[in-house]
């Protein structure tokens, strides 16, 4: 593990070359994403992927994402059935993580599958990730480049300040598009699942599933990552606020004029989009928990679309503090 500061690499193809130089090598780099920036890392490799457990802080029994730069070189390492198939083809590349049952041949870290028989797999859509991926000719596993329970990085300077010491590189697109994590899509018997809300949204997915159950007491499959608190700043977070609470800086979302917010306060969307909101979200949790009100004040953000996976980042941001959270 390197203790200097990272290489900032560029998106061309001299910093695209060096970024999949420096993973061939077993050394870790992050990368952009259309959803956040992932901590890249040669996934057929147990001591490179032991190295992004130790450098995020990880707990070991919460696998990694494995990306791969096409649908066929992924299908190599699962069991695709039909509907994954049809998923892929709707969806691929995008901002859609599947779980299937590792294949027997895959020759994927054991250890980046924390040991379950499945392997969660996603095709970015990004350019430079597509490039990267090409370039480096293994999959990459490669979870949200930040310390394990805190915030996802939507820029590299983000991946700078908090894992720059103790990492090789970071190859730079500057803000991600979409700024949320991708969906994580399960299957079970001739059910699909819902793991996580991300950058895909469930209306879209339903359009090809039909019905798409949550993971609750119906289900038997889990998404380990989903029982902790997560990407949550060191400042308190009260959600669906509609007035400031006091000292606080606030995470307004729609049209405010007239409100007398704060100095400092922040808007994911003045005029309430949602994927404007998503893609802000994070930077703007950064920013106001830097200026260390003693609370973050978040307006309600509409529960459909992109809203889903902004409200169920903003509950695990404010899970500490369950009189004004929802659920
Ligand atoms: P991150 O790497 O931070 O984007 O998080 C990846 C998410 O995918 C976490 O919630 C993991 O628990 C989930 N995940 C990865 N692999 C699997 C798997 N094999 N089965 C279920 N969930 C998975
Ligand atoms: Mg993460």
């Amino acid at each position: 593990m390197s203790k200097t500061r990272p290489e900032i690499l560029p998106g061309t193809g001299d910093g695209i070359n060096r970024a999949a130089d420096l993973l061939r090598n077993g050394r870790l780099v992050a990368f952009p994403t259309e959803t956040v920036y992932g901590l890249g890392g040669n996934a057929l490799s147990d001591a490179t992927v032991a190295s992004i457990f130790e450098v995020k802080g990880r707990p070991s029994f919460n696998p990694l994402i494995i990306h791969f730069s096409d649908p066929a070189s992924a299908a190599e390492h699962v069991e695709m059935s039909a509907m994954a198939h049809r998923l892929a083809e709707a969806f691929w590349p995008g901002p859609l993580t599947l779980v299937l049952p590792r294949a027997k041949s895959s020759a994927i870290s054991l250890l980046a599958s924390a040991g379950l028989d499945t392997l969660a797999i996603r095709i970015p859509a990004n350019p430079i990730a597509q490039s990267l991926l090409r370039a480096c000719n293994c999959p990459l596993a490669a979870p949200s480049a930040n310390r394990s329970g805190s915030i996802s990085p939507t820029t590299a300077d983000h991946v700078a300040r908090s894992l720059g010491a103790d990492i090789a590189a970071i190859l730079d697109d500057g803000p991600c598009t979409i700024g949320i994590e991708s969906t994580v899509i399960g299957f079970m018997a001739d059910d699909c699942v819902m793991l996580r809300p991300g950058g895909m949204v469930r209306e879209d997915i339903e359009a090809i599933t039909g019905r798409l159950l949550d993971p609750d007491s119906e289900t038997t499959i889990s998404s380990p990552g989903m029982l902790q608190r997560h990407y949550a700043p060191e400042t308190p977070v009260f959600m669906n606020c509609v007035t400031p609470l006091q000292d606080s800086l606030v995470l307004a979302f729609g049209p405010v004029a007239g409100e007398n917010f704060p100095t400092g306060s922040c808007n994911l969307s003045p005029t309430g989009n949602l994927n404007e909101a998503a893609a802000n979200l994070f930077a703007m949790l950064r920013e106001l928990d830097r200026a260390a009100p003693s609370a973050i004040t978040v307006m309600p953000v509409p529960h459909h679309g992109l809203g889903v996976a902004i409200n169920d980042r903003l509950v695990r941001a404010a899970s500490n503090h369950d009189r004004y959270s929802r659920d």
